[in-house]
C-alpha cells in the first residue's frame, strides 16, 4: 500500500507537496527563502537517488564500519567488585559484586563469580548499571546542533524545515554518526531514532548504514519529510525492504518502527492506513501530541486516536505537555507509552511537562533527547534529573519522585516503551549486555553515599568510564574505543558550515 492509498508513492507525494509549495510562493523571510530553494534543488536530484537506493548493493567498506568504527569482538568479560544497580526488582542492588558477560549476554550477576578465562574489568570504585535508554531523538539534526536562533525567522521550526530540505542523505548520516558517538560516550546505549527527514529511501538507508557501522542499539522510526507539513503518510511501502536489508541482519541491535505526523497534521484516514501497515508488521508507532493548547487539533489528538482504536502498548506518544480532560487516564488505561523531553519542551515553549499528573494517573513514562538543535547535547543524566526536579517542583514536595523511580524511567521505562524490555533495561542474567560503569572517585561524584542519588543528581557523561553494548566494549577508561571521532566531528562540522552558508546565501537573495 502506497502513500495516500491512491497509487502514489510517498516520494511522489513529497514531490507534489514541494511543487505546490513552490507554486504557492511560500517564501517567508530568512530561512523561508532557503526552504523554497532547497526543495526546488531537491527535486532535481532526489528522484534518482530514491530509485537507485532500493537496489544498489552496499559497498564493502560500508558493510564493515564504513571507516568510522572498528567494532571489537564480543568476547567474555567479568566486571569485578562494582556497586551493581541491577534495576531488576528481584535482584535489587548488589554492592561489591560481579557481572559475567559472554558472547554479548549477561551470564550471571553476584558476589565472587567463578569465570575462568574471562577478561576481568576492575570496577572497585564504580557503579555498574544498565545502559540508559531514550525514546525520541531526531538524530539527523545533530549535524545542525544549536542552530535554532533567538527570533522567529531563525527559530527551530522554520530552521529545521529549511535545513531539512537542504540536507542530503550523507548529511543525515553525519548527524546520526555524531549523535551515536555522543550517546555512547554519555552512557546512552539505546536510542529511538525518530527519523523525520526521509526525503526518499536513500535517506533512510544512509541513516541505517550509520547505525550498522557504530554497533549501537536503536529503534529506527521510519518517518516522513518536512516539518510542519500536512497530510503526508509515511512511505509504508518501503518498510518491508528496510526490514530485510537493515533490521534482520543487525543481530538484534536494530528494530523498526514508524513515526507519523499523527492526527494533529494528518487526516484520521491517513493515520489508520499507517497504523494498519505498522501493526501488520508488529512495529512500534510514534507521533507528537499536545504541544500547544491554542491549536484546536492539539486538544483532540488523544481523544481521536482513542476513538479510532489507535492507542495501545505499541504506541509511543511524544510530549503531551498540554494534556486535557481525561487524556492521562486514557493513556494509562490503554497502556500507551509517553516520551518526555523536558529540556526541549522547556526550551521551545511547549510548556512544563505535567510529570506529576502522568505519574499519578499511571501513564508509562520514558525520557528523550528530542533534538540537540534545541537541547544542545544528549546528557541523559541531566534529562533524568530534570524529570525528578519537575515532579517535585510541581508537587511542591521534596518527596514526590524518588531518585530510583527517575532512574527506573531512564532504563526499564525506555526498554518497555521500545518493546525490548525482554532484552535490555536491567542487569538480569539472560539479557543482552548493555552495561555502563560510572566512576565514583571524580570530584562531582564524591563522596560515595547513595548510588541512585549519585547517578541521578551528580553524574554526567564525563564520569562514564566504561560502556558495553551487546557485549562489546565501546568505551573504556573514559575514552571511546575504535571510533574515528576526529572524522565524525570534522564531517559534521562540514555539514553544519555548508548548510548554514547555503541558507544565508539564499536568504540574501
Ligand atoms: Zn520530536
Amino acid at each position: 500500500m502506497h502513500g495516500a492509498g491512491d497509487g502514489r508513492t510517498g516520494f511522489e507525494l513529497h514531490k507534489k507537496t514541494i511543487a505546490e509549495e513552490t507554486m504557492n510562493k511560500i517564501s517567508r523571510n530568512g530561512f523561508g527563502g532557503a526552504l523554497a530553494f532547497g526543495r526546488r534543488d531537491l527535486l532535481r536530484g532526489a528522484a534518482a537517488l530514491g530509485a537507485a537506493a532500493a537496489l544498489r548493493p552496499l559497498p564493502a567498506a560500508a558493510q564493515a564500519g564504513g571507516g568510522y568504527a572498528r567494532l571489537p569482538g564480543r568476547g567474555e568479560f567479568v566486571i569485578r567488585n562494582a556497586y551493581v544497580l541491577t534495576m531488576d526488582d528481584k535482584l535489587g542492588d548488589l554492592p561489591g559484586s560481579d557481572i559475567h558477560v559472554r558472547n554479548g549476554a549477561i551470564v550471571a550477576v553476584g558476589k565472587g563469580l567463578h569465570a575462568p578465562g574471562a577478561k576481568a574489568i576492575d570496577a572497585r570504585t564504580m557503579i555498574a548499571l544498565p545502559g540508559l535508554i531514550e525514546t525520541h531523538w531526531h538524530m539527523w539534526g545533530t549535524a545542525a546542533s544549536n542552530t535554532a536562533g533567538d527570533d522567529p525567522k531563525m527559530g527551530y521550526f522554520s530552521f529545521a524545515k529549511a535545513v531539512g530540505a537542504i540536507f542530503k542523505p550523507e548529511d543525515n548520516a553525519r548527524g546520526v554518526r555524531l549523535a551515536i558517538a555522543e550517546a555512547i560516550n554519555s552512557g546512552l546505549t539505546t536510542v529511538h531514532n525518530w527519523s523525520h527527514n526521509i526525503v526518499s529511501p536513500a535517506f533512510a538507508d544512509a541513516e541505517l548504514q550509520a547505525h550498522r557501522a557504530m554497533g549501537h542499539r536503536a529503534l529506527f522510526g521510519y518517518g516522513y519529510f518536512g516539518i510542519r507539513m500536512e497530510n503526508q503518510a509515511v512511505d509504508v511501502a518501503d518498510l518491508p525492504r528496510v526490514n530485510e536489508r537493515w533490521i534482520k541482519p543487525s543481530e538484534g541491535l536494530l528494530t523498526l518502527g514508524i513515526c507519523s505526523r499523527g492526527p494533529e497534521s494528518n487526516t484520521m484516514d491517513i493515520c489508520r492506513t499507517e497504523w494498519e501497515a505498522a501493526r501488520k508488521m508488529g512495529l512500534r508507532i510514534s507521533t507528537h501530541v499536545g504541544t500547544g493548547l491554542a491549536r484546536v487539533k492539539a486538544r483532540q489528538a488523544i481523544k481521536q486516536l482513542n476513538e479510532a482504536g489507535l492507542l495501545g502498548p505499541d504506541v509511543i506518544l511524544v510530549h503531551d505537555t498540554n494534556t486535557v480532560d481525561t487524556d492521562t487516564e486514557t493513556l494509562a488505561k490503554t497502556g500507551t507509552y509517553l516520551s518526555l523531553s523536558p529540556f526541549t519542551e522547556l526550551r521551545t515553549g511547549f510548556g512544563i511537562p505535567p510529570v506529576r499528573e502522568f505519574v499519578k494517573a499511571g501513564v508509562p513514562l520514558s525520557l528523550s533527547v528530542d533534538t540537540t538543535v534545541l537541547a544542545g547535547n544528549c546528557d541523559m543524566f541531566a534529562i533524568t534529573k530534570a524529570l525528578l526536579n519537575l515532579a517535585n517542583g510541581e508537587a511542591q514536595s521534596e518527596f514526590a519522585m524518588p531518585a530510583r523511580k527517575a532512574l527506573e524511567i531512564a532504563t526499564m521505562g525506555g526498554a518497555r516503551a521500545l518493546g525490548i524490555a525482554d532484552r535490555v533495561g536491567s542487569l538480569t542474567p539472560g539479557k543482552r549486555a548493555d552495561i555502563i560503569l560510572v566512576r565514583t572517585t571524580d570530584l562531582n561524584m564524591a563522596p560515595f553515599t547513595d548510588p541512585p542519588h549519585m547517578i541521578v543528581q551528580s553524574a554526567n557523561p564525563s564520569n562514564v568510564d566504561t560502556v558495553m553494548i551487546d557485549g562489546r566494549v565501546l568505551k573504556r577508561g573514559g575514552k571511546l574505543v575504535g571510533f574515528d571521532v576526529a572524522r565524525i566531528v570534522r564531517e559534521a562540522n562540514e555539514t553544519a558550515v555548508r548548510v548554514r552558508a547555503e541558507a544565508e546565501r539564499i536568504s540574501r537573495g
